[in-house]
């Protein structure tokens, strides 16, 4: 038998209820402030993550699932929604009429990575980005909008990590500061960091080694050079939260492993899945527009993992399943006919109404209504045909009453809301 692919998995009834009622919320909650739905496509050009995410990336460098058409055009599936949303942006010119953008979108992203629980191949975001906007308001905003987020949504045990990473202009020093103290450090570094350590310094802040952590304990804080306007923009940022209430700590060693994000960054973390502790994650990218060709405008963004999301939040999808409204147990080939007429007409009323094709017995069919867990019954035979009336049974309370023919469609849906 064909089985699925290595860290990829299917969604199945049972378990996709509440992945939809947590894309529902997401969605009503973003488009009340302002968000539009974008949806842009899986396959981009390979040149487009390479050039935004950075070369230097754990995700360019070995997580892309990169290969070339039947043309040899190189082609890859999307990683992360930020560089489409952004290369969708510049090429259709959103920022003509209005630079001002707020964009969501949500859906598979697809990266090479080893399996694990809350780590797969192909897994799912919910993305938000906002452009044209340089605001630390903004940033706030969104972090406001996760925490929102997760309490609608029973996932209590997270707390938002936030930092800033500085700008074109003080970074480059700090990034120097950096290099010193990492050279000193240098052999007591992860082989992966001793590679960073030239190539992406900033990185070797987030190893997640315990030995790189602790030789990394004393490093030095980008907070402490951050130019005055940096400086400026993270405090504003830090005000606006404590106003609107939303609990973080300040992490200095919360770095993105995208090169272009700047100044404000941050993670939403939980204590309650192991090493992958990041549920969503985000931040300034203002630096980005503008390198892929687009005009100069700020950006900033967010991405929840939805995977991770729906093993952390207290829900369960069976709140949220759906049985039958009806089953509608028929006997004999004239009952059934109408049964069949009947489910239709309830399907058209947004009655869930289901039955019986095999001409099984009464008590095979009431069986059959109990594992589907149907609330109501309606039982029709010949008899019941013939005094134009069938049986209503409530599952739960197992009253039983007469419901005419005449009219049935109505009368059961009023009995059943
Ligand atoms: P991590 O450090 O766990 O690898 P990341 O920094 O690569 O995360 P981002 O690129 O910021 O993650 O993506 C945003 C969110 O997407 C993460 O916070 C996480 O919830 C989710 N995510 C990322 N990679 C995976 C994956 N392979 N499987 C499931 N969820 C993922
Ligand atoms: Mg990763």
């Amino acid at each position: 038998m064909i089985q699925l692919i290595r860290g990829f998995k299917d969604i199945l009834p049972g378990e996709v209820e509440l992945w939809q009622h947590i894309e529902k919320t997401a969605r009503s909650l973003l488009e009340s402030f302002g968000f539009k739905e974008i949806r842009i496509p899986i396959l981009e050009h390979a040149e487009l993550f390479a050039r935004s995410i950075g070369e230097d990336t754990d995700i360019v460098e070995k997580e892309m699932y990169t290969f070339p058409d039947r043309k040899g055009d190189l082609i890859t599936l999307r990683p992360e929604a930020t560089a489409s949303v952004v290369r969708s942006y510049i090429q259709h010119k959103l920022y003509a009429k209005d630079p001002v953008r707020k964009l969501y979108s949500i859906g598979p992203m697809f990266r090479r990575e080893r399996p694990q629980k809350g780590r797969y191949r192909q897994f799912y975001q919910i993305n938000a980005e906002v452009f044209g906007i340089d605001s630390p308001f903004i940033d706030a905003q969104l972090i406001f909008l996760l925490a929102v987020f997760f309490k609608k949504l029973s996932a209590t045990e997270v707390k938002a990590h936030i930092n800033s990473l500085g700008c074109q202009i003080c970074r480059p020093e700090f990034k120097e500061a950096l290099s010193v103290f990492l050279l000193a450090a240098k052999e007591e570094l992860c082989s992966d960091c001793r590679r960073r350590r030239e190539r992406n310094p900033l990185r070797v802040l987030d190893c997640k080694v315990p030995s790189c952590r602790l030789a990394m304990a004393d490093a030095p804080s980008i907070l402490d050079h951050l130019c005055p306007e940096c400086s400026r923009h993270f405090e504003a940022v830090k005000h606006a939260l404590e106003k609107f209430k939303v609990s973080f700590v300040v992490d200095k060693r919360l770095v993105r492993g995208l090169d272009y994000y700047t100044r404000t960054t941050f993670e939403i973390q939980t204590g309650s899945l192991g090493a992958q502790n990041a549920v969503a994650g985000g931040g300034r990218y203002d630096s980005l527009v503008k390198a892929l060709g687009g005009p100069d405008q700020p950006a900033v963004g967010f991405a929840i993992g939805l995977d991770r999301f729906v093993e952390m939040t207290d829900l369960k999808a069976k709140d949220f399943a759906q049985n039958p409204d009806i089953f509608i147990a028929a006997l004999g080939e004239k009952s059934m006919s109408m049964a069949f007429d009947w489910a239709c007409a309830f399907g058209l009323e947004g009655i869930i109404a289901e039955l019986d094709f095999a001409g099984k017995s009464l008590k095979s069919q009431m069986k059959r209504a109990d594992r589907l867990g149907a609330k109501h019954v309606l039982i029709v035979g010949e008899k019941e045909l013939e005094e134009k009336a069938v049986i209503m049974r409530n599952m739960t309370t197992k009253e039983q009453l007469s419901v005419p023919l005449d009219n049935l469609i109505k009368a059961v849906k009023d009995k059943i809301s």
